[in-house]
């Protein structure tokens, strides 16, 4: 399914637009769908999942490449855990290009990457631990993640590049929780390389219920 229009008898209990730059995080329930938009385009969105009443069980990037037997993300796609268990779904995708290889960005990777002026910048590892800290997290619990709307094509010699985001204002991905997680995002601040135009936007997310049977 791809369709863009939320489900009519499903009840939407949040939409909030998550200013350029800031973090977000919330408890999704079992049976919920979570929306991001992209709403002005060429947004990279880092995302965590942890396991709502039991942390230790997070987002696993080896699991859920393995499961599918491929390094993109899209519709279809089972986020796993790191105990092997489905955490979420994506079930609508009007990007087609998320990536699973590059991870976050922080200070310390900006100072290698970009040169030492850039350490005082702001970056997703930061916006990461402001949202762990909220539910009993801390740096130890910060795993590798799972990028919306980043665009790194893998050759056919296995070497990824970070480019220039394909994503169009508006595009935007659906993903339905199969156990309660603990969903974090971190609207990358990164203005050092294309992954957001060089220029971060806000981002909008809605959440709602499952459909009434
Ligand atoms: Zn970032």
């Amino acid at each position: 399914m791809n369709s863009h229009a939320i489900p009519e008898s499903a009840r939407t209990i949040l939409d909030v637009e998550i200013p350029a730059r800031t973090p977000w995080s919330a408890i999704i329930r079992k049976g919920q769908t979570l929306r991001i938009v992209d709403s002005h385009g060429q947004q990279a969105v880092d995302t965590l999942f942890y396991r709502a009443d039991d942390p230790g069980e997070r987002f696993s990037g080896q699991e859920t490449l393995r499961a599918q037997g491929s390094a993109y993300v899209g519709i279809g796609t089972r986020i796993m855990s790191n105990e092997g268990r489905t955490m979420l779904r994506v079930v609508a995708d009007s990007c087609g290009l998320h990536d699973t290889s590059a991870g976050a960005c922080s200070c310390e990777s900006n100072t290698v990457r970009f040169g030492h002026d850039t350490k005082y910048l702001h970056a997703c590892r930061e916006n990461f631990l402001i949202e762990a800290a909220k539910h009993g997290l801390s740096k130890r619990d910060i795993v590798p993640n799972l990028n919306f709307f980043m665009n790194v094509p893998i050759d056919p010699s296995g070497n990824f590049t970070l480019v220039d985001g394909i994503s169009a204002p508006g595009n935007h991905v659906d993903i339905t929780a199969d156990m309660d997680v603990i969903f974090v995002i971190s609207n990358c601040p990164q203005v050092n390389n294309p992954c957001n135009g060089f220029s971060p936007t806000p981002i909008r997310v809605l959440v709602w219920d499952p459909p009434a049977a």
